[in-house]
């Protein structure tokens, strides 16, 4: 039996953590914020990826289609079903035309039809090419962190929140200290076998701190609107592919929608890169930042002119987090460093929610759960 720390209690570090608990390891998990599963594993647009988002990453596309299914049954009551999604194409500025997206769809053997011709008059024809009827499903972020908690605590895992891990620390007899320190500014050191670092967006934070090299990753600071949709479009969402276009998903911790755009939802970047300073993505979010909310709205209401009826409610904000070469064809590959520069320390990022199969397939694969 391993000693384990999970820094980091999103829905990697609550996940991971019951699967090692379940293994029979012990496992102490802490979380800097007051609650779980409250930064990007809340903070997202709760798209349970059925592979139609990557016709320019095949393998993104095609491990979304194998782990959808799994994680629909695996989490059958933390889904919501009650909407119809339709993936349309832009024009003139889509990377891909109809056609194309129609035999991608093909390729990954993923169910699309042509929309029926209502779904037409929501849109302005000279901007859109393709509507296609597709079978995509959102999570519920409150009822998935619900469940994985009382998974967690039924294998047995330690939960320990307002506890902000510092930095870690290699000793010579093989184990790791783990430096932490309470909401109340208590300081706590554990000696433990193993760590994984599941912090997603402070994963070089926490390098940084313990003098471990910094692992290159590109950060976005991220709005994501919420809004009511007017009434005829209620139950139904909408992504216009592939390029500066925009995304409305049901929200189904609310009774909201988010409203995201692929120009809008970021407003600035930055990168971690070894021997440089790093930005802190904590920092980044207490700073107030005006809303994109106009700006999204007014471009969305060129391809569907009934989204000028949305009503703003509010704005999520998050640090996304991605590999560098995600940038350039959007895949969602993880992040899975094993051993990373200390023996039993781990650093591990998934891109998307259904990412986690991959990630234990990875603990499996170097033995990490023996
Ligand atoms: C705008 C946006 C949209 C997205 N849309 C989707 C989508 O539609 N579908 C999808 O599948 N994925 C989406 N994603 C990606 C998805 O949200 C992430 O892949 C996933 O939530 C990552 O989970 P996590 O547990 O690694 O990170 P998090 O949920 O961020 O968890 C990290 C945890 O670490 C804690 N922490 C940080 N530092 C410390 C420290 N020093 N000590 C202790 N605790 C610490 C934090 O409080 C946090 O709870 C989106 C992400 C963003 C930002």
């Amino acid at each position: 039996m391993k000693n384990n720390i999970i820094i980091g209690g999103g829905f990697y570090g609550l996940y991971i953590a019951e699967y090692l608990a379940k293994k029979g390891h012990a496992v102490h998990l802490f979380d800097e914020a007051l609650d779980f599963m409250q930064r990007a594993s809340f903070n997202n647009q709760a798209r349970v990826h059925n592979g139609y988002h990557y016709p320019r990453s095949t393998l993104t596309a095609l491990r979304s289609r194998i782990s959808y299914p799994v994680f629909l049954k695996e989490f059958k009551d933390s889904v919501y079903l009650d909407f119809k999604k339709y993936y349309m194409v832009g024009q003139p500025l889509g990377k891909i035309s109809a056609y194309q997206f129609e035999q991608f769809c093909k390729r990954i053997k993923a169910p699309c039809k042509a929309a029926s011709p209502e779904i037409w008059d929501y849109v302005d024809r000279r901007y859109i090419s393709g509507i296609y009827e597709t079978e995509e499903v959102a999570f519920d972020a409150v009822k998935l962190k619900n469940t994985m908690l009382i998974r967690a605590l039924n294998a047995g895992v330690i939960l320990n929140n307002g506890t902000k891990v510092n930095r870690i620390e290699k000793l010579s007899c093989g184990k790791i200290n783990v430096f932490s320190e309470s909401i109340d500014g208590e300081a706590m050191v554990y000696t433990v076998d193993q760590v994984f670092n599941c912090t997603y967006s402070n994963i070089n934070q926490i390098n940084l701190n313990s003098s471990i090299e910094v692992i290159p990753l590109r950060h976005e600071l991220t709005e994501m609107c919420l809004v009511k949709l007017p009434t005829e479009i209620e139950k139904l969402s909408f992504t216009v592919m592939c390029g500066p276009f925009f995304s409305i998903m049901p929200f189904p911790s609310t009774k909201f929608s988010t409203f995201s755009h692929v120009r809008y939802t970021p407003h600035f970047d930055w990168n971690d890169r070894k021997n440089e300073p790093i930005y802190s993505s904590n920092k980044v979010l207490e700073d107030n930042h005006p809303t994109n909310w106009r700006r999204m709205v007014n471009d969305g209401t060129r391809y569907m002119p009934i989204l000028k009826g949305c009503k703003y409610q509010t704005s999520l904000w998050e640090t996304k987090t991605i590999l560098p070469a995600s940038d350039r064809d959007d895949s969602r590959p993880i992040l899975f460093k094993s051993n990373y520069v200390i023996k039993g320390y781990h650093c591990v990022m998934g891109g998307k929610i259904d990412n986690i199969y991959d990630v234990i397939n990875m603990i499996k694969k170097y033995e990490l759960d023996r």
